[in-house]
């Protein structure tokens, strides 16, 4: 396993990065993946937030079916690590109070809730139905470009992305450039059992909607059930040859149909 002084003593300040008005790029990226690549996911965290090198550090997370482990990891961290969360307006009830009510019981203290620009909704989506003919629109309005703008601040963010979740996952690196910033994907080569295992170790409160048959949540009106041999990820934008949000959509990829 490679911990945390590991990952310190390879020389991430050595190689100069974190330094002021440094941006990373590919380059940085591929060579800290390489060296996190068995990485354990605190010993990761531990580095993100801790050392210095990785710049401004915000967490990203949809408080959603999987979110409670990488917030738990990070709040055994530092409690007081920004957490972005971006509510869409679409998002299910039982999300909202949920968001509030495991950020109580880890202790987080500096969830920041991210809302679209309302005028910019108000134009582009009017009847709050984009969704259900151009859901990359909505997308783009609703979470990419708030995201964005929340994201202004940081030089790295933390998402909770794993490669069992999609076929489009299944070659996630621990650490990607992400324009200009680094992405770093702490549970990538965590499984489900992985999770459920600690979840259940650490007593971590469950989203109320796994129960009812949902181990993916997004918005209300583009998440649905999954049947047993679905892909965990098949109940989101069903129907729909889309796959992402935008947030973590590959550069190029094709619009969705
Ligand atoms: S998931 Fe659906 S409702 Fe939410 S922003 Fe995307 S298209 Fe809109």
């Amino acid at each position: 396993m490679c911990g945390m002084a590991t990952l310190k003593a390879e020389g991430l300040k050595a190689e100069g990065l974190g330094a002021a008005g440094r941006r990373f790029g590919p380059g940085d990226a591929g060579w800290l993946a390489a060296h996190a690549a068995n990485a354990s996911a605190e010993a990761l965290v531990a580095a993100v937030l801790q050392d210095g090198a990785w710049g401004r550090v915000a967490v990203v997370s949809s408080f959603g079916a999987e979110s409670a482990v990488l917030l738990d990891i990070v709040a055994e961290v530092n409690r007081a690590a920004p957490v972005l969360f971006v509510d869409t307006g679409r998002l299910f009830p039982e999300t909202l109070v949920y968001a509030r009510d495991l950020a109580a019981h880890l202790g987080l203290a500096d969830v920041r809730w991210i809302s679209p620009d309302m005028d910019e909704v108000a134009r582009v989506d009017p009847k709050a139905l984009r969704w259900s003919y151009d859901p990359d629109g909505c997308c783009a309005v609703r979470k990419v470009a708030p995201l964005a703008r929340a994201l202004e601040g940081f030089d790295t963010w933390i998402s909770g992305r794993k490669r069992f979740q999609a076929d489009t996952r299944a070659q996630l690196a621990k650490v990607e450039a992400d324009g200009g910033r680094l992405k770093v994907n702490p549970l990538a080569d965590w499984s489900a059992a992985m999770l459920a295992g600690r979840a259940a170790e650490r007593r971590l409160p469950p989203h109320p909607l796994v129960a009812e048959g949902y181990p993916s949540i997004g918005c209300m009106p583009c998440t649905t059930r999954v049947q047993p041999g679905e892909d965990p990820r098949a109940g989101r934008w069903r129907g729909w040859d889309k796959t992402e949000c935008g947030i973590h959509a590959p550069p190029g990829s094709e619009p969705a149909f």
